[in-house]
C-alpha cells in the first residue's frame, strides 16, 4: 500500500492492481459486428500512473471501461486487486473522473464530494471531515459552501477529484479528464494531479489524446492502435520524480515525446474520421 510513485521504475514495483488478459471487446454480432478491442494484454501495478494514447475510436475509453466494469469482456478476463473487475466496483475500489464533471448543481461542493460516503454509509462526522480533507488536498477548502455552477470548469474538476478520492480507492480511473480545458489550466491540472498522485499513491490510468500530458505524468505510456484496438508499444517514461515545471524543459522529455509521437505515427495507416457509429456515440453523450 506504501508503494507510492517513488517506489516505482522497472523492477521496484508494487504487487499488480489491474491485469488485463486476452482481453477483447465486440459490439453487435456477426459481420456487422464492431472489434472495438483485440486481444489486449496489460498488468499495472500499485502506485503507477499509466496513460492510454491512441487515436480517436481506438478503444482507450472501452478498456478504461472494462477495467471499471462499465461493461464487459467479448473474450479474456480483467481482474482488479485480484478480484474479478465486477467485484472490484462492487466493492468500490476505485474511483472514476470523466471528461464532464457530471456534479450535482443543487448540492453544495462539500455536499457533492460526501456523496459517494453517503452511498457507502459513512456517519455524519466522518463524512464531512473526509470531505474536509478532500477538498484541502484539491486546494479548494475554502470552496465546500460554494455550488459546482459558481467555480471555473478547473475547479470543477478538482471537485470531481476529490470526490472520486474521497472513499480511498486503490485506482483512479480518468477519461480525458483535462480534455475540455484550455491549454494553461491544463498544465496547472497536471501539476496539482502529480502533487495529488504523490500525496496519496493512488494507482492512476489515465486517457488522453495529449502526447505532452501523457509524457509529463506518466510512468509508462500505453501506445494503441485502431481497428482493432490494439496495444502497440509501451513506453517506460523514466523522467524524475517529482514533475515539476522544469520537466518539461529537460531534453529526455522531448526524447519521449518523439517517442511516443513516432509509435503512434506508425500505426497511423488506415486511420479516417469518425466512422457512424462514433458519431451516434458522440451525438449519444450530447457531444454534437
Ligand atoms: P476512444 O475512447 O479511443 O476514442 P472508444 O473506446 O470510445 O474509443 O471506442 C472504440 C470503438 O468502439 C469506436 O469505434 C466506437 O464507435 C465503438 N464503441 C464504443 N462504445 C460503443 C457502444 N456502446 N456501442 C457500439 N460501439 C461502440
Ligand atoms: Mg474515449
Amino acid at each position: 500500500m506504501s508503494a507510492g510513485p517513488t517506489a516505482t521504475g522497472p523492477g521496484s514495483r508494487g504487487p499488480s492492481v489491474v491485469d488485463v488478459e486476452h482481453v477483447g471487446k465486440t459490439f453487435g454480432d456477426g459481420p456487422d459486428g464492431l472489434v472495438a478491442l483485440e486481444d489486449v494484454d496489460l498488468t499495472i501495478e500499485a502506485g503507477e500512473f499509466i496513460s492510454l494514447i491512441g487515436p480517436s475510436g481506438c478503444g482507450k475509453s472501452t478498456l478504461l471501461r472494462l477495467i471499471g466494469d462499465l461493461t464487459s469482456p467479448s473474450s479474456g478476463a480483467v481482474t482488479v486487486n485480484g478480484k474479478p473487475a465486477r467485484e472490484a466496483r462492487l466493492g468500490r475500489e476505485y474511483g472514476m473522473v470523466f471528461q464532464a464533471p457530471v456534479l450535482m448543481d443543487w448540492r453544495t461542493v462539500q455536499k457533492n464530494v460526501e456523496l459517494p460516503l453517503e452511498l457507502m454509509g459513512f456517519d455524519k462526522a466522518a463524512r464531512d471531515e473526509r470531505a474536509r480533507s478532500m477538498l484541502d488536498l484539491v486546494e479548494l477548502g475554502d470552496f465546500g459552501q460554494t455550488h459546482p455552477w459558481q467555480l471555473s470548469g478547473g475547479m470543477q474538476q478538482r471537485v470531481a477529484i476529490a470526490r472520486a478520492l474521497a472513499f480511498d480507492p486503490k485506482l483512479l480511473l480518468m477519461d480525458e479528464p483535462f480534455g475540455a480545458l484550455d491549454e494553461m489550466t491544463r498544465e496547472r491540472m497536471n501539476l496539482e494531479l502529480m502533487r495529488i498522485w504523490r500525496k496519496t499513491g493512488t494507482t492512476i490510468i489515465f486517457v488522453t489524446h495529449s502526447i505532452p500530458e501523457a509524457v509529463f505524468l506518466s510512468t509508462r505510456v500505453v501506445v494503441m492502435s485502431a481497428r482493432p484496438g490494439r496495444i502497440t508499444r509501451i513506453v517506460e517514461v523514466d523522467l524524475p520524480q517529482p514533475r515539476t515545471v522544469e520537466t518539461r524543459e529537460l531534453e529526455r522529455y522531448f526524447e519521449h515525446v518523439t517517442t511516443v509521437r513516432e509509435a503512434l505515427r506508425r500505426h497511423e495507416s488506415g486511420e479516417g474520421g469518425p466512422d457512424p457509429s462514433e458519431i451516434l456515440q458522440i451525438r449519444a453523450e450530447g457531444l454534437a
